[in-house]
């Protein structure tokens, strides 16, 4: 089995009076894709937002690459820098260039000297079609392609993992594929990714591993196989034949 890169142990999280998560317990290996599916308000995006401590969570401990960034007194900006994040709405900087967007953090955080920082930006935006685009804003972006450059961004990092919540469900219907396959080759390259996602389809071909979670649980796990094809939780069925 490869390494262990998060390992959760009992993590909760409540809002005041409200229990989101109510024992999580998780572990994902270095190039794993998890994708995560389940009912809205069933507390997927709070899990993920603990992860990388966007959320603080109550109780129990989130062991990142060995330590528990949980923990009282933990500088969590060393191992943020560590963890890639995607959310559903494009988080870009509107007054900066494509390029600059790409190479900002970059610089200020890994002091990655200014050319080197654009040379592998170019490289990225090869990548993910969006070479030409280098010199223009976002607002002349059209939502497929600044969840692209927001992918980008967050690749130029080089984070260990890539936390993605929905990361299509804001786009038009027609842009949703280009982004999905701008993951799907990312975890073919051996990326570790965590997956929010309602693209089924997406969760069943590209997952190692699908974790159904309702009412702050997880309720099951396992192969897309045996998720989509062989569901045992009732609270599974009755999803599946929602949204299917
Ligand atoms: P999902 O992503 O599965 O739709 P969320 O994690 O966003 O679910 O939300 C789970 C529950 O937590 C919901 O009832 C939501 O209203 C509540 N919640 C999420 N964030 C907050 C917050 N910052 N303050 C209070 N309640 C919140
Ligand atoms: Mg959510």
């Amino acid at each position: 089995m490869t390494k262990e890169l998060i390992v959760v142990k009992d993590l909760h999280k409540n809002f005041g009076d409200l229990e989101v998560l109510k024992g999580i317990d998780q572990t994902i290996h270095q190039g794993e894709v998890v994708s995560i599916i389940g009912p809205s308000g069933s507390g997927k995006s709070t899990f993920l937002r603990c992860l990388n401590l966007l959320e603080k969570p109550t109780s129990g401990q989130i062991i990142f690459e060995g330590v528990d960034i949980a923990a009282e007194n933990v500088d969590i900006d060393t191992h943020r820098k560590k963890i890639g994040m995607i959310f559903q709405h494009f988080n870009v900087f509107p007054h900066l260039t494509v390029l600059e967007n790409i190479t900002i953090t970059p610089i200020l955080e890994l002091k990655t000297p200014k050319a080197e920082a654009e040379k592998e930006a170019i490289e990225l935006l090869k990548k993910v079609g969006l070479e030409d685009k280098k010199d223009e804003y976002p607002r002349k972006l059209s939502g497929g392609q600044k969840q692209r450059l927001a992918i980008v961004r967050a690749l130029a990092m080089h984070p260990d993992v890539i936390l993605c919540d929905e990361p299509t469900s804001a786009l038009d219907p027609e842009m949703v594929k280009g982004v999905l396959e701008v993951i799907k080759e990312l975890a073919n390259q051996g990326m570790t990714i965590v997956i929010v996602t309602h693209e089924m389809g997406f969760a069943r071909e590209t997952s190692d591993r699908v974790l159904f979670m309702d009412e702050g649980i997880i309720q099951e796990q396992g192969t897309p196989e045996d998720i989509f094809e062989h569901p045992q939780n009732p609270r599974t069925i009755k999803f599946l034949s929602q949204v299917l």
